[in-house]
Order: structure tokens, then C-alpha cells, then sequence
């Protein structure tokens, strides 16, 4: 059988196809999609096409942030109220990729890929989902990539988080071996809000250091209540490595993920270039 095309003109009704047909995937914005096209790996079933502008929406100006799943980095990156999260996108391919890939399609890659899930995971992001013709339910992005693992599907409409109060309190690093366009080593993600000098609420999420985007949970821990210094820093590198479970692959084995983690985390806590 070969490859059909359709082509849903509201959120709606993609879902409700994406519901009806297990062999329907959708192409946001194709970067993936298309290399499991072109390397043999999805020849029957169908592609679906959503053109519906809400899937593409930014909606940043005031103190929750709405981004469509079908928003691009470049999108992002072209969004001011967004500069937070501009390191992320930047971080994502080569500017070519970035003009296509979406932050829905971002939640799906597999790891190593997924850097912008990452940054979502450190911003406790609420993944909007819509399965069939009903509303779409807001699902915790942990327990919706704990799922992804379980191959849990539906379309995604947006996602949504709190912004940073202060620009500063969010964080990201990308760690690979060629710059600018590798593939991460590990990616990590801090937003650590703070009162009185004190952090409150400490998120801290990696990328390729489990098969899905994990929290750092020791980490968080560690660094609760704290004032960011040497000794909060020196815990949370001691902590570094619980609940994570790396990956070997192509870009590192999983002994030389564990032996950079903490001193990754470290540069970052403490504010050091790379
Ligand atoms: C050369 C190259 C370099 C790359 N570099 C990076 C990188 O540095 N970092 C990184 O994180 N990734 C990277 N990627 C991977 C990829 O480009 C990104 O992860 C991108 O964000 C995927 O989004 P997409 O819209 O292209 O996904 P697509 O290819 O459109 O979709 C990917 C999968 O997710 C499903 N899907 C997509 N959106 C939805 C939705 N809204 N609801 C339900 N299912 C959905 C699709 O059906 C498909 O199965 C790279 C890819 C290439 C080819």
C-alpha cells in the first residue's frame, strides 16, 4: 500500500483522525517525519497536513506563555517577550532545521533530539493533548513523556508555563562535541525562582541522560531553600547523577555522560561559560 496525504483544516479534526488511524502521523513541521519517509521506515499509512493558524500561535506577552505546537524555533527565536528561551531554539540544527521544526515534533524526538522538552520539563509546562472530537486536557509534561515511553498518542494543541519572573533564573546548556549543530551529549535545564536570596521551587531537567527528558530530582533537593553558592553548587554535583539512567549511542556512551554531568551542571549553576 502507498503513502496518502490528508489534509485536516482544524485542530479538531486531526485529532479525530489521529484517534481513528493508528497509521496516521501527523507532519508538523517535518523534520523527522520526512527522514523516516525518505529512509524507507513509514511508506504505508498516511500523512497528515494541519492547517489550522491556532496550531502555529505564540501567545507570550503576559505571565503564562502559550506556544502552539506547530511554532517553529525560528519562531521563538523571533519572539521577543520569548529572548528566555532563545538559547534553546538556537541550540536546535542549523538554521534551516530550525526554520521547520516545531515545538510539538520536539516532544516526540527521540533522544538524543528533544532539547526544547527539556527546557519545557525545567518550566514544569503543562502539554496541552486532544484525543478524537473532545477538548484537549492539560497533562503534566513529566507524566506526558513517561507516556510517550508507553507509546501514548493524540495530537498536541499547545503547550503552556508560568514565565520565568526573572530572566536570569532560567538556564540552559547544550553539551556536544561539534559546534554549532551537534547533537547533545546532554542538555540541561534549570529554572530556579528565588526569594530573599533564597531558591524556592528548584526545577532541574536533562536531556539524553535517560531515554526520555528526566528531572533531576537529587538536584532539586540539593539546592532547595538554599543561596546558589559553592556549597549548594558542590551538593547538586554530588546529586547530579540520581535517578538518571544514560544512553550510549553514536555521540557518547553512557560511562562518559556520567563522568560529564556533574561538572556540566556545576559550569552552569555557577554561572561559567562553557
Ligand atoms: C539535521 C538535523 C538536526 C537536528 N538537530 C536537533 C537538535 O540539535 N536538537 C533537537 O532537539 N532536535 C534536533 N533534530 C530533530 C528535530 O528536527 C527536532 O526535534 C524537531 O523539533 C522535530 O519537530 P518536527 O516538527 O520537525 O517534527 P516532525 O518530524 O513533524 O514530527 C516528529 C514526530 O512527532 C509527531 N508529532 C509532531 N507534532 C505532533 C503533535 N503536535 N501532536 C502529535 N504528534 C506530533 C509526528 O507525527 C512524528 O511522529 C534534528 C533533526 C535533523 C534532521
Amino acid at each position: 500500500m502507498a503513502l496518502q496525504v490528508r489534509v485536516a483544516t482544524t485542530m479538531a479534526e486531526a485529532a479525530g483522525i489521529l484517534g481513528s488511524d493508528q497509521r496516521t502521523r501527523l507532519l508538523s513541521g517535518g523534520t523527522l517525519v520526512m527522514r523516516d519517509i525518505n529512509e524507507g521506515r513509514f511508506l504505508d499509512g498516511t500523512l497528515l497536513r494541519l492547517t489550522d493558524p491556532a496550531y502555529h500561535q505564540i501567545n507570550a506577552s503576559g505571565a503564562r506563555v502559550e506556544l502552539g505546537a506547530g511554532a517553529t524555533m525560528a519562531m521563538v527565536l523571533a519572539n521577543r517577550d520569548l529572548a528566555f528561551l532563545h538559547p534553546v531554539a538556537r541550540a536546535i540544527g542549523g538554521p534551516a532545521i530550525r526554520q521547520m521544526a516545531t515545538i510539538g515534533g520536539n516532544l516526540f524526538a527521540a533522544t538524543p533530539y528533544g532539547d526544547f522538552a527539556v527546557a519545557l520539563l525545567a518550566l514544569d509546562a503543562q502539554v496541552m493533548v486532544q484525543s478524537g472530537y473532545g477538548s484537549a486536557r492539560a497533562v503534566a509534561i513529566e507524566e506526558f513523556l513517561n507516556a510517550r515511553e508507553r507509546g501514548a498518542s493524540g495530537l498536541v494543541t499547545s503547550v503552556q508555563f508560568a514565565k520565568p519572573q526573572n530572566a536570569a533564573d532560567f538556564r540552559f546548556r547544550k553539551v556536544s562535541r561539534v559546534k554549532p549543530k551537534g547533537v547533545s551529549v546532554m542538555s540541561i535545564a534549570v529554572h530556579l525562582p528565588n526569594s530573599a536570596s533564597r531558591i524556592g521551587q528548584a526545577r532541574v531537567a536533562y536531556g539524553a541522560m535517560a531515554p526520555a527528558p528526566v528531572r533531576a530530582r537529587g538536584v532539586e533537593r540539593a539546592l532547595e531553600g538554599k543561596p546558589l553558592d559553592a556549597a549548594a553548587i558542590q551538593a547538586a554535583k554530588a546529586a547530579a547523577l540520581e535517578g538518571t539512567r544514560p544512553v550510549t549511542d553514536a555521540i557518547a556512551s553512557d560511562w562518559y555522560r556520567r563522568e560529564v554531568a556533574p561538572v556540566h551542571l556545576g559550569r552552569l549553576l555557577a554561572g561559567e561559560g562553557r
